[in-house]
């Protein structure tokens, strides 16, 4: 027999508490299989007249319910068909709301989506204190609304305006901010969450009760003048943010605003309708293939059956930009001790002063205590010579860019630390296998590569270069993963993964505006197709003298392809390397008055008078042409080992637009036909930077797709 998902217990005090615990999981999640059980539990509790109040609780230690089992959606082949699941679960949670008793949620742990849902249903909420214990409707981040009822309940707890605000961003709160603006009653330390519970289902059902606003909000939620200028200024801000790109917002507004107008009933068929819609699009499908493909992710070891070492302290070579922040998260995140080694107490002062920075942030916003900001800080030392590295487990190398300090620092580590201490370079550009040649242990040398800023930045490339072991990859991608990271693991060959397809797409970007077309046309055009920011933006904040460094190393290892347009030398010559010294294609500091604007100068100095001849798709499908061969060349190489850590890499490295699924799920979807075509028409004009790859030929001639 199976295990059921529900169980119910009366207590002495006549209130039923309802466990909930999901066999097999790890976190409840919500299943339509459930529906039945709920459905005949609900007639035992209207049959049982000795109950007064009932409590929902989990059965997990760590989760309330983290969401609805998105996987059911993918059986679907018509929109009616999803339309229908989401339809059954607001008949379910409308049954719970429905009952005559108080019904309460219990709440430990994440509570987000489907489990909000559910938890909107009841007539109270009590939360936890525990930071695990977090809120939200995260469904528009996989490009579907909330699709049980959660756009009709939440303005009604919340305000219109405030639930907007949580469905558009999908973001999560925690119980002291759930608390602030009304979503839970009560918040609790675990320990008595369920006596709190049970108090609150004694007391009766609650009173409909006001939402809670001040008086601009009472003019604007309760006028229809005023909620027009709220749902207007939704809309306009959203098409400001997506371009158009994403579905989803759009009809969370939809679906609110016929909530409010035509009621409840009313909003709720909005709501399945769009639910169904919205699960068909190509949008969520790829951002829901995203979430399938992190989660089976997380699962790997990156080496097989090798299992990982644990990283019990750390240490980092070099306590500059990158290495503060790799210091930073194996401190803050991952836990772990680190020693920061620099040559100078002024590199490790900067890196500590760093990690300060970000956590003072994060204690003004209340993220974080005292007391774990000075833990967190307590993890950190520092140190001009090598003491305090013989136990060190796993060393990252953040040193200056240059091949023989490369090397001088594994002899360093090798002479100072175990036989078994991992040597992890951050390298953008040299081959990790040049970096270990010299090495004693070359198979506990690997590559790190992070991307700036690190805090930020969710990628990480683990670069096995041929003689790297497989203990090694397994324990740096663990050591990773520790640090919030997403690994991906790669081949050792320039540029990686990441910057290599970067960099084809950024030299299109530098030929386009070598031909004349205007700074911000060409930054407009790839923001409009879904990048975060455009070509040149990106140009400045990486460093224009940055880039001119990879270049060369990429044409030598890689060919003709990778050449940079050589007017960009004159860039350098000018003194322009972008953000850091206030000059680079656009204004900064005092000169830029606020506003995002370019520096006009640049174009003289690169002998040129702008002029937009070009649309917004003609530059933007020559650049990502680019990228996307060049990522198909990597994966027939085996830089990359699967499609699939291709599109992660791309997306969380460089912002490849995720509603597309990453390149390959985009070349899937145009056909590898058609990408051909439009390379050979840009190739017979342009060159033979744009040749297909031999890889991307056999899909098109095959009609075969990459997934
Ligand atoms: P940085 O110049 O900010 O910092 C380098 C630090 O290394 C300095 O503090 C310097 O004092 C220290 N250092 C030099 N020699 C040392 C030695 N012998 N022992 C200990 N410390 C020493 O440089 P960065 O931008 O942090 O880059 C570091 C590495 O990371 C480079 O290999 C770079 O290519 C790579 N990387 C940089 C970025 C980026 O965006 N900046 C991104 C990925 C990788």
């Amino acid at each position: 027999m199976t295990q059921p998902t529900f169980t119910l217990t009366v207590r002495p005090d006549q209130v039923g508490v309802i466990s909930m615990d999901v066999a097999g999981e790890s976190m409840n999640v919500l299943k339509a299989a459930f529906a039945d059980e709920i459905k005949s539990l609900l007639s035992e509790i209207k049959n049982n007249k000795d109950i007064k109040g009932l409590v929902i609780i989990s059965g997990k230690a760590d989760s309330f319910i983290a969401g609805a089992d998105i996987s059911m959606l993918d059986g679907c082949t018509t929109a009616q068909q999803a339309e229908d699941i989401g339809r059954m679960g607001q008949l379910v949670f409308n049954q719970l709301e429905a009952l005559s008793i108080p019904l309460v949620a219990a709440i430990h742990g994440p509570c987000l989506g489907g489990g909000l849902e559910l938890a909107l249903a009841c007539h109270a909420r009590v939360a936890t204190t525990d930071n695990k214990t977090v809120l939200g409707l995260p469904e528009v981040q996989l490009g579907l609304l909330p699709g049980s009822g959660g756009t009709q309940r939440l303005p009604r707890l919340v305000g219109i305006q405030k639930a907007l605000d949580m469905i558009l961003t999908g973001k999560q709160l925690r119980a002291a901010q759930a608390k602030k603006i009304g979503l839970v009653d009560a918040v609790v330390p675990k320990s008595i969450l369920l006596e709190a519970a049970v108090q609150l289902a004694l007391k009766g059902k609650p009173a409909a009760r006001d939402v809670k606003l001040n008086f601009v909000g009472k003019v604007l939620e309760k006028t229809p003048f005023g909620r027009a200028i709220v749902f207007s200024q939704a809309e306009k801000q959203t098409l400001a943010k997506t371009h158009g790109n994403y579905p989803a917002p759009l009809k969370i507004i939809k679906a609110i605003k016929a909530g409010v107008d035509g009621g409840f009933n009313k909003g709720l068929d909005v709501e399945a309708k769009a639910f169904g819609e919205l699960c068909m699009t190509s949008e969520s499908k790829a951002l829901r293939s995203l979430f399938f493909a992190t989660t089976q992710m997380k699962k790997e070891t990156g080496a097989g059956d090798v299992q990982p070492h644990k990283v019990h302290k750390a240490a980092i070579l070099g306590g500059g930009l990158m290495g503060g922040g790799i210091a930073n998260v194996t401190a803050t995140k991952a836990g772990v001790p680190v020693r920061i080694k620099d040559i100078n107490q002024q590199g490790i002062s900067n890196a500590m002063k760093y990690s300060y920075s970000l956590l003072e942030k994060k204690l003004r916003k209340r993220f974080v205590t005292k007391t774990e900001v000075q833990k967190q800080m307590s993890l950190l030392t520092g140190t001009t010579d090598y003491s305090g590295f013989h136990d060190v487990d796993l060393v990252v190398e953040a040193v200056f860019e240059d091949l023989n300090l490369k090397q001088q620092m594994v002899a360093d580590i090798e002479a100072n630390c175990s036989e078994q201490t991992i040597f992890a370079s951050n390298t953008s550009s040299l081959p990790i296998g040049q970096i270990a040649a010299k090495a004693a242990r070359p198979e506990n040398v690997i590559g790190l590569h992070y991307f700036s800023p690190v805090d930020k930045m969710p990628l990480v490339e683990v670069i096995a270069h041929e003689k790297t072991s497989a203990e090694t990859i397994a324990t740096t991608v663990a050591f990773a993963r520790k640090q919030g990271k997403t690994p991906i693991v790669v081949k050792d060959g320039a540029g990686f993964y990441v910057n290599r397809i970067l960099a084809l797409y950024m030299n299109e970007a530098a030929n386009i505006l070598l031909e004349g077309e205007p700074v911000e046309a060409l930054d407009k055009a790839l923001v409009k197709f879904g990048f975060p920011v455009g070509p040149i933006t990106l140009l400045d904040e990486v460093g224009i003298d940055v880039g001119a460094k990879i270049s060369p190393i990429l044409l030598n290892e890689l060919g003709e392809r990778f050449a940079a347009p050589a007017a960009f030398d004159r860039l350098l010559a000018d003194g322009r390397k972008g953000r850091k010294t206030e000059k680079g294609f656009y204004l900064y500091g005092a000169k830029a008055k606020g506003k995002k604007q370019v520096d006009a100068s640049v174009y003289s100095v690169l002998g040129l008078n702008p002029a937009a001849k070009l649309s917004g798709d003609q530059i933007a499908l020559r650049c990502v042409v680019q990228m996307l061969n060049e990522a198909v060349r990597c994966l027939e190489e085996g830089i990359i080992s699967s499609a699939r850590d291709g599109d992660i890499g791309a997306i969380f490295g460089i912002g490849f637009p995720p509603f597309l699924g990453g390149p390959f799920r985009y070349i899937d979807q145009m056909g590898a036909a058609t990408l051909v075509a439009h390379l050979r028409s840009f190739e017979s004009r342009f060159g033979a930077r744009f040749a297909p790859s031999k890889l991307l030929l056999e899909k098109a001639e095959q009609n075969a797709s990459f997934y």
